[in-house]
């Protein structure tokens, strides 16, 4: 990526962190299994144990509740795929909760959403038979809108159904206590936080019930069998441990987004900023312009040198209509359009800056739709919808 690029897809991705290269690079050179009792071994497990304290200091949990895993995917498919009879989740929740949830045979029913995109939890009731789960997300990948968990937790845990979350947005960004927060299983992933890509961990309540997810070796207390992913591991660690600055600093983030989307709509007033209202992380801001393509709007900043997303960015790398937009009950139009900026620590006035500059053309293009509509100002529609000045 060259300089003049602006990143700000945090939320796909976040930049590898300088102290999560390091440990990683560090632990490319640990030559053992971290199964094996030699001292080569015991080298490579020490970085792992360490990765553990590191990552159970920054989410409020206990060391021996944090199992690695290859991502907050393989967390989620695990806790969703428990042997589940009943699963109550938010349709807004990541397709790593919901497709597992849909495969697995599990009764599933569904927790109201606003308007605003938050979970409507109070006054729930869980199903009184059988295994049950209830999962919710903290914060949503698209909108940002922080999510009552603690709530849900409360309300299964009073009928003795399982807790789950999906923190990958939240952790890091906005402070995470597993602790308080009251659920049992918690799915975390490395990159989100400038780790490196293939690590995660599943949280895991000292005491509940959930079956190993991969069988084979001891490793991850049997919970989780192969042999650890010992350098995405050190690196995830590390970057659990800087990103404890992150959490402090959320409020500095907070006021620069703020400031971005004010800045935004003074270049284009037809702007719909997706949760406004309510409590959202502090670097997402996910923006409508209605009456256009979020897919070409995307194409059109990167080709400015802006990276951000149009809804959640899939494998297959097509954009697909966000689920979670029309999970809110938003119009076709919104959900058509709206884009993901995500900013993080380091995004730079400049990058911000460079985000305007391309931004301040849908506003000129806006502008001058307008004033093709009036029919006193010569502007020419061309057959692609495209309207140029006339002359
Ligand atoms: N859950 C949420 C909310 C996410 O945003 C993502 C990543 N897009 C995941 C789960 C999957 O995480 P990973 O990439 O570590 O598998």
């Amino acid at each position: 990526m060259t300089s003049v690029r602006a990143y700000l897809d945090w939320n796909a991705s976040a930049p590898l962190r300088r102290e999560a290269r390091s440990a990683a690079v560090a632990a490319l050179k640990a030559t053992g299994n971290p199964s094996s009792v030699h001292a080569e071994g015991r080298r490579a497990r020490a970085l792992i144990e360490e990765a553990r304290e590191q990552v159970a200091a920054l989410v409020g949990a206990k060391p021996a509740e944090v199992v690695f895993t290859s991502g907050a995917t393989e967390a989620n498919n695990w806790a969703l795929a428990a042997g589940w009879d009943s699963i109550l989740l938010s349709e807004m929740e990541h397709d790593s909760v919901l497709a597992p949830a849909r495969a697995c045979g599990a009764e599933i029913y569904s927790i109201p959403i606003s308007s605003d995109g938050v979970a409507c939890v109070d006054g729930l009731a869980l199903r009184d038979a059988g295994r049950r789960l209830a999962t919710l997300q903290l914060a949503n990948n698209e909108t940002g809108v922080l999510q009552p968990v603690a709530k849900l937790a409360t309300i299964a845990r009073a009928a003795g159904a399982v807790a789950h979350t999906d923190a990958a947005q939240a952790v890091g960004r906005v402070a995470v206590d597993f602790a308080a927060l009251g659920v049992d299983l918690m799915s975390i992933s490395s990159h989100k936080i400038g780790g490196p890509k293939g690590a995660g961990a599943l949280i895991v309540r000292e005491g509940t019930e959930i079956a190993p997810y991969m069988r084979g070796g001891g490793q991850e207390r049997r919970w989780r069998a192969g042999t650890e992913n010992v350098v995405a591991i050190a690196g995830f660690g590390a970057a659990a441990q800087a990103a404890l600055a992150d959490v402090a600093n959320a409020q500095r983030l907070a006021l620069k987004r703020d400031l971005l989307e004010r800045s935004l709509e003074r270049l284009t007033p037809d702007l719909v900023v997706v949760g406004r209202k309510v409590a959202r992380l502090p670097n997402t801001t996910c923006a409508a312009l209605p009456g256009r393509q979020a897919e070409t709007l995307v194409i059109k900043l990167d080709l400015g040198g802006v990276a951000v997303s149009a809804g959640s960015a899939c494998s297959s790398g097509k954009v697909a209509e966000s689920h979670v937009l029309k999970a809110m009950g938003l119009a076709p139009d919104i959900v058509r359009s709206a884009v993901r900026i995500s900013l993080g620590p380091t995004t730079s006035a400049r990058d911000i800056q460079r985000l305007l500059e391309v931004w301040g053309e849908f506003g000129a293009a806006r502008a001058l739709e307008k004033r093709a509509r009036s029919s006193d100002v010569p502007g020419v529609r061309h057959n692609d919808g495209r309207i140029s000045e006339g002359v």
